[in-house]
């Protein structure tokens, strides 16, 4: 499996998304395993994921695993206060049956002070319980403030909405992210299940003996990780594949022109 840097360290290229996971649990703890063996190493997961459950069910699938991932979970932007952000850590550590977790992010901007949030963050890191913290949906500007206020190379990642027909932060969350050597993690790269039907894809997957999904996470992975969330096997391991394809420059052009990338105004966040 290609893998790209979080922090310094190597991370599977394609990840495994976990949110909705609550539903059919037998089902799921068998896809995570499953995608632990081809090589998806970057399990990511938050306290929000129902409520909690989402955690429990990753915390089951691990087991005898926990060594051989990246598992990354959130804090709800409610409980990142300086104790909550404690409290809530814990209460993560806890359901995922673990004593730290590789990689922990704020879930989107809220109403504590970021300053508040970072040093809980920071305070974490320092007890052994987190190994590096990240953001999710931060723009530009919002990125920015996270770089000043953590300072040099302590935001590992910002995690945002990126799929064929979202490319937003290809415009200026990417650039902003590179500037500062903070990862970009791509989250619902299908759509979050409204994957669009294309001629473009499909002639490009029947190129590579391939899926359209496969080449669209081909396409994603230039420029960011790809957390794509899989319930059966056999997406899992579909998904799985996608990190050892390599599309030919004219390729990516056809993707770019049938799929252009629209700036908006705001971040789009699913
Ligand atoms: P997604 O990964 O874009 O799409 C998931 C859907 O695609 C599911 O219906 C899944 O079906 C289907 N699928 C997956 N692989 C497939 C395959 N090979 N063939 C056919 N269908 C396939 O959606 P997402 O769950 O919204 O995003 C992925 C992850 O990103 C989440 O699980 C979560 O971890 C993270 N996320 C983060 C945020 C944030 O605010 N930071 C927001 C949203 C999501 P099955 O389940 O039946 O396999």
């Amino acid at each position: 499996m290609r893998t790209r840097t979080i922090g310094g360290e190597s991370v599977a290229l394609v990840g495994q998304g976990t949110w909705q996971m609550e539903h059919g649990r037998a089902r799921a703890v068998d896809a995570l395993r499953a995608g632990v063996d081809a090589g998806m190493t970057h399990i990511d997961t938050a306290e929000m994921y129902g409520g909690g459950a989402v955690e429990a069910l990753v915390g089951e699938a691990l087991e005898g695993l926990r060594d051989r991932v990246f598992l990354a979970s959130k804090v709800l932007p409610q409980n990142a206060s300086a104790r909550g952000t404690a409290r809530a850590c814990e209460a993560s550590l806890r359901r995922l049956r673990t004593d730290r977790l590789d990689l922990y992010m704020l879930h989107w901007p809220g109403p504590h002070p970021l300053e508040q949030t970072v040093a809980a963050l920071e305070r974490l890191v320092e007890q052994g319980k987190i190994r590096h913290f990240g953001v999710s949906n931060f723009d530009e500007n919002e990125i920015e403030e996270a770089a000043r206020i953590a300072g040099p190379g302590r935001v590992a990642c910002n995690q945002l909405c990126y799929h064929l027909a979202e490319r937003h932060i290809e415009q200026a969350v990417i650039p902003a992210c590179e500037r500062h050597g903070i990862a970009v993690v791509g989250y619902s790269p299908f759509g979050s299940g409204r994957f669009p039907r294309s001629r473009v894809l499909d002639d490009i997957a029947a190129r590579h003996d391939a899926t359209t999904r496969q080449v669209a996470l081909a396409f994603l992975a230039r420029r960011a990780l790809v957390i794509p969330k899989a319930a059966s096997r056999a997406h899992v391991l579909e998904n799985a594949a996608a990190a050892d394809l390599a599309l030919a420059p004219e390729e990516v052009a056809a993707i770019d022109e049938a799929f252009p990338l629209r700036p908006r105004t705001q971040l789009p966040i699913i």
